[in-house]
């Protein structure tokens, strides 16, 4: 989806949500890349980027004088930048193997006049820019790469190829654009290094390990984070992605994505010959009911406006024909906003393996075994107060056409974390557009590629810069020294309110 809203025609309703209140709920209509109107429903608060009020006449440019230094800086740093973006693209490690790229982001850090330190939760590092008095504001990039065999035939490919936690030989692509986060982080600090009349406070830079697999945050939360450095009064991130043009940035305000968890079911059953099944408990059949069983999860237990995801994501079990095997093992993945919603989806997993196990006669001894795996996180709460702020300042600094409106998506994050301790600070996630345009354009030479994707290629130019350029918006619009002159008209609309806020995340069964 692109474009922003057309209007926001006032087809509003109501519904209830966990709270018990009513919340009300708008039908924004954007065109579609293919001049068709696609409609979006959601609460007043997913909708608070579609509807800034950004006066008409808004036009990029320097409001503050601040735009036209920042854009002279980024021109004049942009070489040495790629040659680091080439650099990270080409040498990709995998999560928690992050010792180089770590190194290096440090060693950069540190030449932009960071005070660094290594080593915070694994290959974490935390660099602190110092301006005197003013508020504290952290910028995350996180830095691991994934085990993807690079088909892009870019000059700088990677041909790296090593060992994952199996000891399979893998290669590694840097398949999510975590090299563009974290050239973008060295460009915004070489940036207010030498913007600092412009600015006051202190600024927190922190290269995260871990991010796919959505440990890297908790690990630099445990490892002092909030309290071996200065605290943020706001937390930001940007992260690429192709729902919109390079040159884009997209955000939501409220839930933007979602909570996920990894599970795994051990099906336990009596093995025996597979001509004698009247002998055996066969976890085989027993699997292909649990399978189709859990989709009800989705389909009758959930509240049809509530969004949830359960997928079986592999299935092995048995090694011959004729044996019918003695366990099956299912892993899943589940997607959630809610940590009610969360806790029902989990409760009927164990009710629904354990009652199939007992009528399927599977002794009480052998009963399914349901473990929470380690690679859980809560949903992104984009503080709806603090995106409408920040996309206001990016619509004056980048133009009205070039900020979009994001939906909610149930792919998973860990920057979500850094919001839910308990010190509720206020956090802002936000895409930039890598892809060309020409590939939105209905005539376009084929469809977007997906993160994650071989044939993932970011166009480096506009989208490290408009990375950076959004970042120090959005840092100055928290952070700069005097009045900043009116560049933004915050609506008056009524955000999902405070007790929304997601706590931290149980991680017990
Ligand atoms: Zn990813
Ligand atoms: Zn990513």
């Amino acid at each position: 989806m692109r474009g922003i809203p057309i209007q926001a025609r006032s087809s509003r309703g109501c519904r209830r949500v966990r709270s018990g209140r009513r919340v009300a709920v708008y039908t924004a209509y954007f065109r579609g890349h293919d001049g068709t109107m696609i409609a979006l429903q959601a609460h007043a608060a997913c909708l608070l980027a579609a509807c800034i009020a950004v006066p008409a006449s808004a036009a990029p440019g320097p409001k503050t004088g601040a735009a036209d230094a920042v854009r002279a800086i980024i021109d004049r740093e942009f070489p040495s930048l790629f040659d680091l973006y080439r650099h990270f693209h080409a040498h990709p490690e995998l999560s928690l193997c992050e010792e180089k790229s770590s190194g290096r982001l440090a060693d950069e850090l540190r030449e932009a006049g960071c005070e660094v330190t290594t080593g915070v939760g694994g290959h974490g590092v935390v660099a602190l820019l110092r301006n005197g008095e003013g508020p504290t504001v952290l910028v995350r990039a996180d830095m691991d790469a994934l085990p993807v065999k690079e088909q892009t035939g870019l000059p700088y490919a990677s041909t790296v190829v090593t060992r994952d936690d199996s000891g399979r030989e893998v290669p590694v692509m840097h398949a999510c654009g975590h090299d563009v986060h974290m050239t973008a982080l060295v460009g915004t600090a070489r940036l207010f290094k030498q913007l600092r009349e412009r600015w006051r406070g202190t600024l927190v830079f922190i290269g995260q390990p871990a991010e796919e697999r959505v440990a890297g945050a908790r690990a630099m939360l445990a490892d002092g984070l909030f309290t071996r450095f200065p605290r943020p009064e706001y937390c930001l991130a940007l992260h690429v992605g192709t729902e919109a043009p390079a040159g884009s940035v997209v955000a939501t305000a409220g839930f933007a994505m979602a909570g996920s968890d990894a599970v795994e079911i051990t099906i336990r059953g009596v093995g025996g010959h597979g001509a004698f099944p009247h002998k055996a408990r066969d976890p085989i059949v027993l699997a292909a009911q649990m399978i189709l069983s859990l989709q009800t999860i989705v389909s009758r237990e959930i509240p049809p406006g509530d969004a949830a995801v359960v997928t079986v994501g592999s299935i092995h079990g048995g090694t011959k024909a004729n044996i019918i095997p003695d366990e099956v093992k299912l892993q899943l993945t589940l997607r959630s906003y809610t940590d009610e919603v969360r806790r029902k989806i989990l409760d009927a997993i164990g009710r629904i393996t354990r009652g199939l196990a007992a009528a399927a006669g599977v002794p009480e001894d052998r009963m399914p075994v349901v473990q929470l795996g380690p690679q859980s996180t809560g949903p992104t709460y984009n503080d709806p107060e603090l995106t409408r702020r920040l996309a206001a300042a990016w619509a004056s600094w980048l133009g009205n056409d070039r900020v979009v409106a994001g939906k909610p998506v149930m792919g998973a994050e860990d920057f979500g974390e850094y919001g839910r301790t308990e010190h509720k600070i206020p956090i802002c996630m936000f895409w930039i557009g890598a892809l060309a345009p020409e590939a939105f354009r209905a005539e376009g030479p084929a469809p977007p590629s997906s993160l994650h994707s071989p044939q993932f290629a970011p166009v480096p130019e506009p989208t490290i810069k408009t990375g950076i350029t959004a970042m120090a918006a959005a840092i100055l619009e928290l952070m700069a020294a005097g009045p900043l002159e009116a560049t933004s008209r915050i609506p008056n609309l009524s955000p999902m309110g405070a007790s929304e806020r997601p706590g931290p995340l149980d991680l017990s069964q």
